[in-house]
C-alpha cells in the first residue's frame, strides 16, 4: 500500500457537499484541500456501470491534469425494493436542464417504491468508493457502506443529496437531522475516509 506524504491533496470533486466532509475530515491530519473547481478542472464523464470504475476515471484525470495526487469519491445509493437501483446513477436522478434537484430525485424514489407496492421498511444502503490516484498512474481504492432504510416524508434540513430520505440503521434520525460528526461517525464516506486513512495517512 502507498503511503500519502505530500501537503496538499486535490479531492477531485465538483460536489460542495462532499468536499466539505472532505475538508472536514482531513483537517487534524495538517493536510490541505484543494478542489477540482479551485484548478478549474472539467467534470469527466462517468463512463462506467460501477462505482470503482468511475471513481477511477475521476481521480486519475485530476492527478493528471495538476501532477498532484487526487482524491475521487464515486457513492450512491442503493435501494433494495428497487433491485440496486438508482445506484451508480443516484446523481442522474436529478438532474434537471437547470441543474440537480435532489428534492425531485427523492420523489421520485418515492414513487418508483409506491408504484411497485414495495413493502416497508425499504431497505437501502448508501456505498462509497474512494480512489487515491498518484500522477504517475499508481491507485490506492478503498469502500465504506451504510446500511438503513429510506423514510418518507422526508425529515431534516442539513446534509446534501439524498440524506433527508435516508434512516441509517440502529437510529432513529434521518442523515440530514444529524451534525457532521453524527453523520461522518455512520456514514458510507466515513467509513471509506476511515480505511483510507489507515492505509494510505497513518
Ligand atoms: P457521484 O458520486 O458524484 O456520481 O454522485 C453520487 C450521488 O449520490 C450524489 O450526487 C448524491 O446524490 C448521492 N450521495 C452520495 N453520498 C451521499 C450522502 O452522503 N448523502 C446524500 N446523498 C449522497
Amino acid at each position: 500500500m502507498r503511503r500519502f506524504d505530500g501537503k496538499t491533496l486535490l479531492v477531485a470533486t465538483h460536489n460542495a457537499g462532499k468536499l466539505e466532509e472532505f475538508r472536514q475530515i482531513m483537517a487534524p491530519l495538517g493536510i490541505k484541500v484543494t478542489s477540482a473547481a479551485e484548478h478549474d478542472l472539467p467534470e469527466p464523464v462517468e463512463t462506467e456501470d460501477n462505482f470503482i470504475g468511475n471513481a477511477r476515471i475521476k481521480a486519475h484525470a485530476a492527478a493528471t491534469a495538476t501532477g498532484l495526487p487526487a482524491l475521487a469519491d464515486d457513492s450512491g445509493l442503493e435501494v433494495a425494493a428497487l433491485n440496486g437501483a438508482p445506484g451508480v446513477y443516484t446523481a442522474d436522478w436529478a438532474e434537471t436542464p437547470t441543474g440537480r434537484d435532489f428534492a425531485m430525485a427523492m420523489e421520485k424514489t418515492h414513487a418508483k417504491l409506491t408504484e411497485r407496492s414495495a413493502p416497508q421498511p425499504w431497505d437501502a444502503r448508501f456505498c462509497c468508493t474512494l480512489v487515491l490516484a498518484w500522477p504517475d498512474g499508481h491507485d490506492e481504492v478503498f469502500e465504506g457502506y451504510a446500511n438503513g432504510q429510506l423514510v418518507w416524508p422526508i425529515r431534516g434540513l442539513v446534509g446534501h443529496g439524498y440524506d433527508p430520505m435516508f434512516q441509517p440503521a440502529g437510529d432513529t434520525r434521518t442523515f440530514a437531522e444529524m451534525s457532521a460528526d453524527e453523520k461522518n461517525a455512520l456514514s458510507h464516506r466515513g467509513a471509506a475516509i476511515k480505511a483510507l486513512l489507515k492505509g494510505c495517512f497513518e
